[in-house]
């Protein structure tokens, strides 16, 4: 029963309150688990390391993370000076440009820094949503693994050093500018033309979305003028001594995108005209190495976070959960929230489990060999390339719907931008499901890998293996539906038989992943 209370004193203090002192490792058993169970004897260390970086990120990162998403901190252009030179300048906010150098000021990928140390650190800063860091920090991985294998000149060495262990205390940022305005996913029909003059190659053309646009340097694909494949360059955003002069590297700037998520971050429309481009490995290998290298480490980062995005949103509903009531009964008492609430947290748990595993996996091949290896080798890593795609898809899509059913405990607060993080949770999500490959552009990809690959390893033993330890019965199940669907010529003709085909593809390459998933749940929960 409920009297007339003019001064109602209803408030949020206690949810609010524990929210401001949660620590994202501290007070996560979960990812405790998670760490001890995949990091082996490196764990201590790597633990101690978690725990600084969560102390910065829970509070201090977070905090700056919510005030640059207002939007009147949204950044902007200045495309001239007072004196009428272009200089294309971002106008970001000053919270943004800190966090940013404390967070680059991590050396994430420097040699001290192990990669175990790396993903939980990242795992932890993602917790705070895009924030105009996930993005410019994966872009940098991908430059910086590709140096790693390909710098063979004075500036490619030096933008390594710069971006790998930083200079003078400045770790340089990254960027890569693939999609163009006919296509974003058909990267061999990018147009932008490369021209050797008098031994520097230079860019002519457009490129459509280009994120992390501040970046000091970008991964850019074009084509050698006159040639049909594409090649990749390393493209800085000022030539040497002119950063500080405003003086891009013949380029412009010719606006930002408004868009619906990331909007701390801005995506541009550029246009080439002769900026000096820096050729990173084999001119005629530039699809190859883009995909297999900047796009390998983007799409296990949009796993992380999405892994990250979830943890976050579902801890924060199910604490609202404990506080609210409705009814007279709080309202995680009531069966269809706990409900959802079960199920969203499992989801989230197996997203984040099957990151590690995954990651795990990928370490051991990152540091093996890549030629001539036995084939059981190449089937590994054949598994692994088909699983990061399958991670990327799957993660994608389940952290929107996780996120926004987290929302939905808040009622009609989870939709305030001021109440809670999860709506800007909610629209990063959205774009991950976009960028680093959209879903049925991957799904086309695996069918197509997977029909390539059967003659040296057949669709289901690449089911058993990926399941190994699973029920039996269930890998059976699941082997019997991929030899039939791969064994089905291609996705590409209209009728009712391809339709049912693509149908029936999307939905296994869905349950196969969270196999996968439940999989390295499994281990974590039972094993450690
Ligand atoms: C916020 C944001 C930031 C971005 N930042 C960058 C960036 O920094 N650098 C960069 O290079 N790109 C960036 N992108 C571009 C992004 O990578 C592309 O949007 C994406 O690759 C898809 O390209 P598209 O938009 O041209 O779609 P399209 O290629 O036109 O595809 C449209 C639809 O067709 C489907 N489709 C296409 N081909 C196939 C196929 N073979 N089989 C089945 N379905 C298919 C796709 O799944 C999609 O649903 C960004 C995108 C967004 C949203």
């Amino acid at each position: 029963m409920s009297l007339p209370d003019r001064n109602n004193p209803y408030n949020f203090d206690a949810f609010l309150n524990w929210r401001q002192n949660v620590d994202y490792y501290r007070d996560d058993p979960f990812i405790q688990k998670v760490m001890r169970h995949f990091t082996g004897n490196e764990h201590d260390t790597i633990d101690a390391q978690a725990r600084a970086v969560s102390a910065k990120t829970s509070f201090r990162w977070r905090d700056f993370s919510d005030s640059i998403a207002r939007p009147e901190k949204r950044p902007f252009m200045l495309h001239y000076d007072g004196h009428h030179n272009r200089i294309d300048r971002i106008v970001r906010p000053h919270e943004t440009e800190i966090l940013e150098k404390e967070i680059f000021s991590e050396a994430l990928f420097a040699d001290k820094t192990s990669p175990w140390v790396k993903l939980i650190k990242m795992y932890l800063i993602y917790q705070n949503g895009e924030a105009c860091i996930s993005c410019p920090v994966t872009c940098t991985e991908g430059l910086v693994k590709l140096l790693e294998k390909y710098a063979d000149t004075p500036e490619t060495k030096q933008i390594l050093q710069h971006c790998k262990e930083g200079m003078d205390g400045d770790f340089a940022i990254g960027a890569q500018y693939l999609s163009e305005i006919q296509g974003g996913s058909d990267v061999p029909a990018n147009v932008l033309e490369a021209v050797c003059e008098e031994g520097v190659w230079r860019l002519y053309g457009t490129k459509f979305f280009c994120s992390a646009t501040h970046a000091d340097y970008a991964v850019v694909t074009a084509k050698p003028v006159g040639a049909e494949k594409v090649a990749l360059f390393v493209v800085p955003s000022w030539l040497p001594g002119n950063k500080e002069k405003e003086i891009r590297n013949g380029y412009t700037i010719d606006r930002i995108k408004w868009k619906m998520g990331t909007s701390e971050l801005t995506t541009a429309e550029l246009t080439f005209n002769g900026a000096v481009a820096y050729p990173v490995g084999p001119l005629e290998k530039g699809v190859a190495n883009v995909v297999g290298i900047v796009l390998t480490y983007s799409r296990l980062t949009v796993g992380l976070s999405a892994a990250a995005f979830m943890t976050r949103a579902v801890r924060e509903a199910k604490k609202y959960a404990e506080f609210r009531n409705a009814f007279g009964l709080i309202i995680g008492q009531f069966p269809l929230v706990a409900v959802q609430l079960n199920k969203i947290d499992h989801i989230a748990k197996r997203t984040t489990a099957g990151a590690f595993k995954l990651y795990q996996d990928f370490l051991a091949q990152e540091e093996g060999l890549a030629k001539d290896e036995p084939e059981a080798a190449s089937r590994k890593r054949f598994e692994i390339r088909e699983l990061i795609m399958l991670q990327k898809m799957a993660t994608a899509w389940d952290s929107t719907d996780v996120i926004r059913e987290a929302m939905s405990i808040f009622g009609g607060h989870g939709v305030m931008e001021d109440f809670s993080s999860l709506p800007r949770l909610y629209r990063d999500s959205a774009i991950n499901e976009l960028w680093e490959g959209p879903r049925n552009v991957l799904l086309t990809q695996i069918h197509r890998d997977l029909q390539k690959a059967s003659a040296w390893y057949a669709p289901a033993e690449f089911v058993r293996n990926i399941l190994c330890g699973r029920d039996e019965a269930n890998i059976d199940e699941l082997a019997a539906e991929i030899t039939e669907l791969v064994a089905y010529a291609n996705l590409f003709q209209m009728d009712e038989k391809t339709i049912d085909i693509c149908r029936r593809w999307d939905a296994f390459c869905h349950k196969l992943f969270h196999a996968y998933q439940d999989l390295a749940l499994r281990e974590v929960e039972f094993v450690s």
